[in-house]
């Protein structure tokens, strides 16, 4: 069987994956700061982290994957003060928003859900741990972290601090730290803000006790996986592991794998470009969800993803070819026995194997989506001859051993083929229809074009797109 193996940002290499107890995986991903909705970018990290754990189930992994929502920060209290509410009632719209998104995009829920608002009390635990072991000491009501007392402290992002000037200020808020390095793990409130009591006066987390603290909570001191964005490697991940094993003592997390981000026609994503998408947003233009879970699973995590309207369409056509093969599979004409150069039930066993042993290779979907597609073409070319029952079990099993992990074929094109005969319509409706989706597609309203071809492929019609144009023909 082939063994997983994955790119460690800690160490930057290649390595052999081992879990800490026997086929159970302890997974730790950041999740949102919940004082906007999500936008693509956290979309496509977490999506990253669903196919690593599908496919860490994939290979008979038991996984506790565990998010946390991070529902106390300063731009979350900034937002509460501004709009007159308690965070509570500030965060929640963007709370149902982050868990619709996961729905929308096949996202499978994680283990737990931990909100920083829930744990306020393992984090002071954290801190007087690290007071005690002086690795944190407390100034004006705030406590800080000690950068110095932590010699592996730089280890995960390769980023040196020595050179940092000692004694400059950053922060108004952060003037009694003794050194710059130094970061925040318990902030003294303002008036007016929201506040828990603690050891050391009113006051709040700081956001990267809030990781180490829950993580604890839920997975242990140590445990196997932990993710995010590269934006989170400095300075939260490298603090995160300065907390923990500073209270505890022990290795905190073994592997460490970090996504690229998402960028919109080759720029950043921010306000002041317009270009800061929502899902809705993309729904809004048109786009069909399905197409953009396929184009977040294709391109590989440890690269760019240049979000373009042609990368989205494209997507699209792939899940397309997908679909087409689907159906035509369930409404093949089955044959007792056939003679060919190489039956389809070895073709999806060996596709299966492939498929498995490209994602060992630290996720490599370009090489998985080969194998796939490679099977494809073979189907598409056996299946005019007829197919025998065995195969087509076969096929099918395997089309679903790989969507367990990409999530993103469609059931319609499964439905059995007596559900569907094709009489329900008569031929002009299903040429009103078919009008429909070209006039939809010219508009690219490719939602709309998507659900009108999805309508008929339920109705038992074939629909081919072809260099003449789409012609259609009963199942
Ligand atoms: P945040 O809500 O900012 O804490 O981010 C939630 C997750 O999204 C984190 O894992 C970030 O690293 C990740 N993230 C933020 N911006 C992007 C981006 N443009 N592309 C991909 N991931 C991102
Ligand atoms: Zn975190």
């Amino acid at each position: 069987m082939d063994k997983l193996s994955f790119f460690n940002t800690l160490g930057r290499r290649l390595e052999g994956f081992e879990s800490l107890e026997s086929g159970r995986v302890g997974l730790y991903t950041c999740g949102p700061t919940v004082y906007s909705s999500p936008h693509i970018g956290n979309l496509r990290t977490f999506v990253f982290e669903d196919v690593l754990r599908r496919t860490l189930e994939l290979f008979g992994y038991e996984v506790t994957q565990v998010m946390n929502l991070t529902d106390v920060e300063d731009k979350i209290i900034a937002g509460a003060l501004a709009a007159g509410v308690d965070i509570d009632t500030f965060t929640q719209p963007f709370i149902d928003q982050f868990f619709a998104d996961l729905d929308r995009l096949g996202v499978k829920p994680a283990s737990a859900y931990p909100r920083a608002t829930e744990h306020i009390a393992g984090m002071i635990a954290m801190i007087e741990e690290l007071i005690a072991r002086e690795h944190a000491y407390e100034a004006d009501g705030s406590v800080y972290f000690q950068v110095s007392s932590s010699t592996d402290y730089g280890a995960l992002s390769g980023i040196d601090l020595c050179n940092v000037r000692r004694g400059s200020r950053v922060q108004d808020d952060e003037y009694a730290k003794d050194d710059i390095r130094d970061f925040v793990l318990w902030k003294a409130c303002k008036p007016g803000e929201p506040s828990w009591d603690s050891p050391w006066g009113a006051g709040r987390p700081g956001w990267h006790i809030e990781c180490s603290a829950m993580s604890k909570a839920l997975l242990g001191e140590s445990f196997d996986i932990h993710c995010g964005g590269v934006d989170n490697i400095f300075p939260h991940h490298e603090n995160e592991i300065a907390q923990s094993e500073g209270a505890s003592g022990k290795r905190f997390v073994r592997y460490w794998l970090h996504s690229e981000h998402l960028t919109v026609d080759g720029e950043k994503m921010s306000k002041s470009l317009g270009n800061q998408y929502t899902l809705d947003d993309l729904v809004e233009k048109g786009v069909a969800l399905r197409a953009v879970r396929y184009l977040f699973v294709s391109v590989h995590y440890r690269q760019r993803l240049n979000f373009t309207m042609e990368s989205v369409e494209k997507a699209g056509s792939a899940l397309r070819r997908l679909d087409e093969m689907c159906f035509h599979l369930t409404h093949a004409e089955r044959v007792p026995a056939i003679r060919r150069e190489r039956d389809l039930v070895t073709a999806a066993r060996e596709m299966v194997d492939a498929f498995r042993g490209e994602l060992a290779h630290d996720l490599n979907v370009s090489g998985a989506l080969g194998a796939l597609f490679g099977l494809v073409k073979e189907v598409n070319r056996a299946l005019p001859d007829g197919i025998t029952d065995a195969e087509h079990e076969e096929v099918r099993a395997a089309l679903s051993t790989v969507d367990s992990v990409l999530g993103v074929l469609d059931s319609e094109c499964w439905a059995e083929r007596d559900s569907g005969d094709g009489d329900s319509l008569s031929d002009a409706e299903i040429e009103e229809r078919l009008a429909q989706r070209q006039a939809a597609r010219a508009e690219r309203d490719f939602a709309e074009a998507d659900r009108l071809r999805d309508e008929l492929v339920a109705a038992g019609i074939v629909v081919e797109d072809g260099p003449n144009g789409t012609v259609w023909r009963r199942g």
